[in-house]
């Protein structure tokens, strides 16, 4: 793996920064240190929604590592600021072809996120915005360092969910109203963990488990 690192850089990964759009060849892999990566499929008319994330888990540029394409398929955004390694994907591929443990990781890292969009797919159409969003807000909770702030404005979580400002702010008044979140500028608090479980659907702990079974070093 020390090939890996001579080859490689660091950068920042600055919360909106948009590394990758859809149709763009793509020339580096990203391997988040910190910060989370949102996977998003816009639409013309401006709307979009979030179909999968990258952590510190996986890597952005799975696209051209599974081969016979080298576009983006959708949207690549920072939604939690951190740093990441940057290598090009030539060097990947060189790398991972003489060392097949990561290549084997990456391949896996590609499962988990292909069972986050068919799951994502399934819980847009299926679920209640309240389910979705307590799903979401458990994602970003699981990513959270420390005093359960979740960094994310209510205008950023609805886009993520695909749905109209208002109609989200019922939803999270509800949940606030409950005592299960608390609204703060620019960040939503999870005040009662369990019962923003109890709030969300089936498809929080699908994710999850899949990261268990597939990713266990990062489940
Ligand atoms: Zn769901």
């Amino acid at each position: 793996m020390s090939a890996l690192m001579e080859r490689a850089g660091i950068v920042p990964l600055a919360r909106g920064r948009i590394l990758q759009e859809v149709g763009e060849p793509v020339r580096e892999a990203l391997f988040p240190h910190s910060g989370v990566i949102a996977l998003i499929s816009p639409m013309r008319d401006g709307r979009g929604v979030e179909t999968a994330a990258v952590g510190p888990e996986g890597y952005l540029g799975f696209w051209a590592v599974l081969g016979s394409d080298d576009r983006a398929l959708c949207r690549a955004v920072v939604k939690e600021p951190g740093t990441a390694t940057r290598l090009s994907i030539d060097s990947l591929l060189a790398i991972s072809r003489e060392y097949p443990p990561l290549s084997d990781l990456l391949l896996r890292f590609s499962k988990v996120l292909l069972t986050q969009s068919i799951q994502a797919a399934a819980c847009n159409d299926l679920h209640t915005l309240e389910a979705r969003c307590a799903r979401c807000l458990l994602h970003a909770h699981d990513r959270v360092d420390q005093n359960d702030a979740v960094q994310m404005s209510q205008a950023r979580l609805a886009f993520m969910l695909g749905v109209r400002r208002q109609s989200l702010s019922a939803v999270t008044r509800s949940l606030q109203a409950r005592g299960i979140v608390r609204l703060e500028p620019g960040c939503i608090r999870v005040l009662n963990r369990a019962s923003l479980e109890a709030s969300s659907c089936e498809c929080y702990g699908v994710v999850r488990e899949a990261y268990r079974t597939i990713l266990p070093a990062a489940g």
